[in-house]
């Protein structure tokens, strides 16, 4: 069997960090074993529901490379869910229920009164042809619950928490269908499981208890149920579920200057035991994604952390990757030189300016003028060799006497204005002779 997984938003919304780690999670589990990756847009919810959302979640995938294998609507399959549906129906498996939320509220408060667990009651399951033909009289609509079998005790293996046992009479009957017609999620999601051969369920542990209805669903359905498994939910660097978390979107990610692959190298493994690798690409990453490497605690994503892995990954990122995002003209060499300094891509445009100047170099001494006039002459007469920088400090260490700092740090500060930056070795050439000598006159003054 193709192991098929698939990431369900509902495009309500902007996808967050957390969104965008399940489906990456689904998509290494997918690559990894050459199967496929779904997208399901869960749009049952026709209010609110946006186009520009389903847009945005798409753009969003294709921005990190997550390029779905297949892409299905809910809002296109209502015919399918009304066939199941009526099959449930007619197997008794869905029953209608009349009682308003706060009826229920009150039911609920009740129970928890008393010390009980509040579980609905299955009153609706007593009312007889005549009350349900009463209620059609006078307009009420029912709503409708999924009867879970008492008798079958709900067990499965979680691929990431172990086993996993509820007791179905400690469950209240989902309600599946609202008295307006309109699904909830819980059997769709279970119907498309079963229409798209979905293998295996990869989601956050807010959906365990779902999953154990579930797993009653698919057996009302006549169908196997998929593996399960349920990852920790991510908190903030500090340990807490933040709102900034359940905000923070690509867009925003995108403007600081992450790097998609910085986000995929550190979300890939957050919440396993493996350390985050910047070297490892997309590839390399689903080959190594492994369930029982995650574990039971909270993962937590430190927006520091995902600055660090960025500006490792922009140190590795070849040319040709990143040249539209490059000043124009700026060559390979000139990247090769500079990516070393950068934390994002954009800084690349300052250290450009460095080398095409005009560059501001600070006031010298006089003695540190008469050195950099020598400097100025030395490189005037030098051979522009392959190693200029190391030749021409070779000489004047010789010339001048000086070294280390007060060697370097001058025709640097001449050279480009600034006090760090780039290997010299590596500048200079970029830099070029004639600028070079020019920028050490100016500087000398
Ligand atoms: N639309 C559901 C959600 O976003 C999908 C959950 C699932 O993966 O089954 O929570």
């Amino acid at each position: 069997m193709t192991v098929t997984t698939r990431f369900a938003p509902s495009p309500t919304g902007n996808l967050h960090v957390g969104n965008i780690r399940t489906a990456l999670h689904n998509w290494l589990l997918a690559r990894k074993h050459g199967g496929r990756f779904l997208l399901r847009i869960d749009d049952t919810d026709r209010e609110r529901s946006r186009e520009e959302c389903v847009e945005a979640i798409r753009a969003d995938l294709a921005w990190l490379g997550l390029v779905p294998d297949g892409e299905e609507r809910q809002s296109a399959r209502f015919d399918l869910y009304e066939r199941e549906f009526a099959r449930l129906a007619a197997a008794g498996r869905v029953y209608r229920c009349y009682e308003s939320a706060q009826e229920l509220d009150l039911k609920r408060k009740v129970l928890l009164g008393r010390g009980l667990p509040p579980i609905y009651d299955r009153a609706a399951l007593r009312l007889s042809a005549a009350d349900h033909a009463a209620k059609a009289a006078a307009g009420e609509m029912p709503h409708w619950r999924f009867l879970l079998d008492h008798d079958r005790p709900i067990a499965w293996t979680d691929g990431i928490r172990g086993p996993q046992h509820f007791d179905p009479r400690q469950m209240s009957d989902p309600v599946v269908r609202r008295a307006d017609g309109s699904w909830l999620y819980m059997l769709p999601s279970a119907i498309d499981d079963v229409a798209m051969g979905v293998t295996d369920v990869l989601r956050g542990e807010d959906h365990v208890s779902n999953t154990a209805a579930q797993l009653q669903m698919f057996a009302a359905l006549g169908a196997a149920a998929p593996d399960f498994a349920h990852e920790a939910l991510l908190v903030g660097a500090e340990g807490k579920l933040s709102k900034r978390l359940g905000s923070l979107g690509m867009a925003e990610l995108r403007a600081a200057g992450i790097e998609p692959e910085a986000l995929l190298a550190l979300l890939a493994r957050l919440g396993t035991s493996d350390p985050v690798d910047p070297a490892l690409n997309a590839g390399a990453l689903a080959a190594s994604f492994e369930l029982a490497h995650f574990g039971r605690a909270p993962a937590r994503f430190d927006e520091a952390e995902l600055h660090r892995v960025n500006a490792a990954i922009v140190h590795r990122l070849p040319f040709d990757r990143v040249v539209k995002l490059l000043p124009t003209g700026m060559s390979e060499a000139a990247w090769d030189a500079i990516r070393p300094n950068l934390a994002h891509i954009g800084e690349a445009a300052e250290w450009w300016q460095v080398v095409t100047g005009p560059v501001a170099p600070p006031v010298f001494d006089d003695e540190t003028r008469g050195y950099l006039e020598l400097a100025a002459d030395t490189l005037a007469v030098l051979q522009w060799e392959a190693d200029a920088w190391h030749a021409l400090t070779g000489r004047l260490k010789q010339a001048s006497g000086r070294k280390g700092k007060a060697l370097f740090l001058p025709l640097r500060q001449a050279l480009t204005g600034r006090d760090h930056g780039p290997d010299m070795a590596a500048l200079l050439p970029l830099i070029g002779r004639d600028a070079a000598i020019e920028r050490l006159r100016v500087a000398a003054g």
